[in-house]
């Protein structure tokens, strides 16, 4: 095998996917520049305060056949699971119409199935490898995740979604209310059925993960520079440098790992990417005494229960309302008195101070993929954005597949459904 040519790679942004990619690149001995204007694994980016789920099922994307009938509640209910705000609408409107074609066949969500599917696949073995590597193995664990459902009904209404996991291989056991009641003794008996799915793992916390991935690049030889990029500059094709606002990165190669952030970046070479934010909310209760024995996502509330390191913490929501918007705390109130009616154990009168909140941005393309390939422009420009739902959990396999894209080697699974050309 040839030794990779070694070159100097910018990569804008020090979330997961940036942080990983940083690693990967710096094992091919390239010479690494992360630009990143915050803290690495710090509120401002959606790795901090996701679920933590590594869940390698979740091969669905979030529009499937007949969401559009949704639409009327999206618009009318603010505080529904998944609303748009009224304001943005205008502005969101081209992307939740490719939102919607997307999901609108099951033959469409089970294209987007398989191809996420190798992306997720073995995602609590790499990221146990790599905290490890970075000195917090303890972080990662793989015991499972739960989804539980108030009936057997209430699971056979997403039966959809269930075949297809199962078509792309995916296995899980089925759990009955008794079965439940042994595993999961504090959950609220509205539950009445359950789904634990063995393959999948949890983070203890995504935000200090990413912390120490980056502690770990940084001890690898990565340099960070705390400024914001504003854009690449080109000449004959290629990228010269990264423009900040505490001035010019040069380089051979960027990655462009911003998240939510990336799209005028993206543009700044002329790639118009649909990518558009759709925020999440989590509340965590730092003190809780009660709560799941495996994290869980209750299908009524939407939203995934997961003991983290700095609390039990409850995540979910969607609401598209762009990057600018001002938090919406109810929403996160909604997830608090979820949580406090599933595990009734949980006390009801609960200071404001014990319990914190967050708001996130998700990354997100219309149809649940990701942009994992090479710009228009040029294949010195790698993108490396739009993990939506899924970024914690891809995170690993993404960073490995940047550092093959960036040194020209065939990516080791399919990158082709995720190639940002299909929008361009
Ligand atoms: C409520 C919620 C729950 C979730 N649960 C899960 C889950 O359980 N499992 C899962 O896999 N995923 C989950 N996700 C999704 C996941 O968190 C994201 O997909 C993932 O964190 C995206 O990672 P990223 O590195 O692309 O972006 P980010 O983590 O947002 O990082 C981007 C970084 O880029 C920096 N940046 C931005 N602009 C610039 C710029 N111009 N120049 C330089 N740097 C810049 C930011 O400061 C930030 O640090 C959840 C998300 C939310 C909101």
């Amino acid at each position: 095998m040839t030794e990779p040519a070694r070159r100097h790679i910018a990569i804008i942004g020090a979330g997961a996917i940036g942080v990983i990619s940083a690693i990967e690149l710096l094992r091919d001995g390239h010479r690494v520049t992360v630009i990143e204007p915050a803290t690495p694994g710090g509120e401002q980016a959606a790795s901090y305060g996701n679920a933590g789920w590594l869940s390698t099922h979740s091969v669905i994307p979030p529009a499937m056949p007949g969401t559009w009938k949704n639409v009327p509640k999206f618009l009318s209910d603010p505080l529904g699971p998944l609303a748009v705000r009224w304001s943005y609408l205008p502005k969101a409107l081209p992307w939740l119409v490719q939102y919607l074609l997307s999901g609108w066949t099951d033959a469409r969500v089970e294209a987007t199935a398989r191809a996420l599917r190798p992306l997720l696949i073995d995602a609590p073995a790499l990221h146990r490898k790599l905290a490890e590597e970075a000195g917090v193995g303890h972080l990662i664990e793989r015991q499972g995740v739960m989804h539980v459902y108030p009936s057997r009904a209430a699971f056979d209404a997403d039966a959809l979604g269930w075949s297809i996991r199962k078509r792309v291989g995916v296995t899980w056991m089925e759990l009955s209310a008794d079965e439940m009641r042994q595993r999961e003794p504090d959950l609220h008996p509205r539950y009445q059925f359950g789904v634990l799915v063995e393959e999948a793992g949890r983070c203890r916390d995504p935000g200090g993960y990413v912390a120490a991935l980056a502690d770990h690049a940084r001890s690898l030889g990565a340099e960070f520079v705390a400024a914001t990029a504003r854009g690449l500059r080109q000449a004959n094709g290629k990228p010269v440098s990264v423009l900040t606002d505490k001035g010019e990165v040069t380089c051979d190669a960027v990655v462009v790992a911003a998240g939510a952030h990336s799209k005028p970046l993206a543009a700044s070479i002329g790639d118009r990417l649909p990518l558009e934010t759709e925020s999440g909310y989590h509340v965590m209760i730092e003190s809780a005494e009660t709560g799941p024995r495996t994290s869980m996502m209750a299908s009524d509330a939407k939203m995934v229960v997961n003991w983290t390191d700095r609390g039990l913490r409850a995540a979910g929501q969607v609401e598209i309302a762009g990057l600018a918007a001002a938090p919406n705390w109810k929403r996160a109130e909604i997830l608090r008195d979820h949580l406090l009616g599933m595990f009734p154990k949980l006390p009801k009168d609960l200071p404001p101070a014990a319990i914190r909140s967050w708001l996130g941005h998700r990354p997100s393309m219309p149809d649940g993929r990701p942009c994992l390939g090479y710009s228009s422009a040029s294949r010195d420009v790698v993108y490396a954005f739009g993990h939506g739902h899924v970024g914690l959990v891809s995170s690993a396999r993404t960073g490995r597949v940047v550092a093959q894209l960036i040194g020209g080697r065939e990516p080791e699974i399919p990158v082709a459904p995720f190639d940002p050309k299909r929008y361009l």
